[in-house]
């Protein structure tokens, strides 16, 4: 069922409880934070910009980092209200907590078009518990409550679902922020009833984190390009040598009843055929977590389907990068989520930069929607500078992915159906 957006409210003299997705970057210089990405402010700057027009009083909500119900200074979100202030060229008063008498009288001071930032709401214990109590406390400085924050939709905190409970029962209204609209429409609508070919394209660690996703995508893909490490597991399911790349043994039979329902279903499943490989040596060096740090000597292609004892796969090879580009190219609807290879070094980043460029490719020269599915791809295509090329980056991690497994987030679930 479609959700309300604020386009369909009328909000003048409103107040508007807004929850967003601050939880920006930040390092320590000089005593200061400072942040060192704004991307996630100025994303929300066409929503806050679309409720200054409609005369709304906006109190914005948000959390940042982990302070576990603590008050800790280094995760105040007072410097993204002084950035916010620089970027929208207006006021935005900061309150330096996020219920109580203080934002009573700072929200009663809010005039039609004004902006409030409340203080980090995890700085309560009761926001991640979603604790009804502080939900109602929330709740009680605000007429509707507006979700932009897709980020942390996949979670039923106090502030992405609690306070819209709250208000929904009083008979307010709750809708979605422009930026939650886009999510909504592309992860969702656009999936429903893809142009045809349909291609996704699979990558990063894990089989296990995208497990669900590949099932269900299973059910619409026409074709799915698996990458990144999580190909080995496929490799030794087809009973293959994977060497030292990093697999998940115990997720073999996974792999293998995937492969199953491909074929049944008549999904074209394409695993690589061939690889970047390097030898791991223990540098004798400790990462922060305590844990050996290994050099990764010898980079080469291995055209074999096996790997051999010494040697780790951390990249897809030319072959089948020319084969996925191959698909890719001819693709109308693409959904990317994660990379090919560990593509933060750059020798073994070549595969992600080839499904990049065909992914762009694709978009500007054959009229393709791509659609990219939040975290390591998002990193990868700016990383290219391909950010403005392709139809729509997600901003969500975990609820990207939550979303495409087909799990209704509580977040999105909890505002007002159209
Ligand atoms: P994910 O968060 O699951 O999308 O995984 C992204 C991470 O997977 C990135 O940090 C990549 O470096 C890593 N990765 C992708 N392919 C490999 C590989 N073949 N070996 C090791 N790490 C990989």
């Amino acid at each position: 069922m479609p959700k309300l957006s604020i386009n369909d409210l009328d909000l003048h003299d409103k107040r508007v409880f807004v929850r967003v997705d601050y939880n920006v970057p930040m390092e320590e210089i000089d005593g200061q934070m400072v942040i060192n990405d704004a991307t996630r402010i100025k994303e929300t700057l066409p929503t806050l910009e679309r409720l200054i027009a409609a005369g709304a009083r906006i109190i914005l909500a948000a959390h940042l980092g982990r302070p576990k119900g603590q008050r800790e200074a280094s995760m105040s979100l007072r410097p993204v209200a002084d950035l916010l202030s620089k970027l929208i060229d207006r006021p935005v008063a900061f309150v330096d907590d996020c219920i109580g008498d203080k934002v009573e009288r700072a929200t009663s001071a809010l005039k039609n078009g004004d902006l409030l930032l409340l203080e980090n709401v995890r700085f309560h214990n009761e926001e991640e518990a979603n604790d009804p109590i502080f939900a109602v406390k929330l709740a009680s400085v605000a007429d509707v409550y507006v979700n932009d924050a897709f980020g942390a939709a996949h979670r039923a905190h106090a502030s992405t679902e609690g306070v819209a409970r709250v208000i929904s029962q009083r008979g307010g209204l709750c809708a979605a922020g422009l930026l939650m609209e886009r999510e909504l429409k592309f992860l969702g609508e656009e999936l429903e009833n893809p142009a045809r070919p349909f291609v996704v394209i699979l990558g990063g660690a894990k089989v296990s984190d995208k497990i669900l996703v590949i099932d269900r995508l299973l059910e619409k893909a026409d074709t799915i390009l698996i990458g990144g490490a999580m190909a080995y597991t496929f490799r030794l399911a087809d009973g293959r040598k994977v060497g030292k790349s990093l697999v998940e043994p115990d997720k073999v039979e996974v792999a293998r009843a995937c492969v199953a329902k491909a074929k049944q279903r008549g999904v074209q499943f394409l695993i690589p055929t061939d690889n970047i490989v390097a030898t791991p040596v223990d540098s004798g060096k400790l990462n922060k977590k305590g844990r050996p740090i290994f050099d990764l000597q010898h980079p080469r292609v291995n055209s074999s389907s096996d790997i051999s004892d010494s040697e780790e796969g951390l990249d897809i090879g030319p072959v089948t990068a020319a084969r996925f580009s191959e698909v890719i190219r001819n693709a109308k609807t693409i959904l990317w989520n994660g990379p090919m290879g560990m593509f933060e070094d750059k020798r073994f980043g070549e595969g992600t930069n080839v499904v990049a460029q065909s992914v762009v490719e694709a978009t500007q020269k054959n009229g393709a929607k791509s659609i990219i599915g939040g975290g390591d791809s998002v990193k990868a295509i700016n990383k290219a500078g391909l950010g403005d090329r392709v139809t729509f980056m997600s901003t969500g991690g975990g609820a990207s992915l939550e979303f495409l497994e087909g799990n209704v987030l509580p977040g999105v679930a909890v505002l007002t159906d159209k």
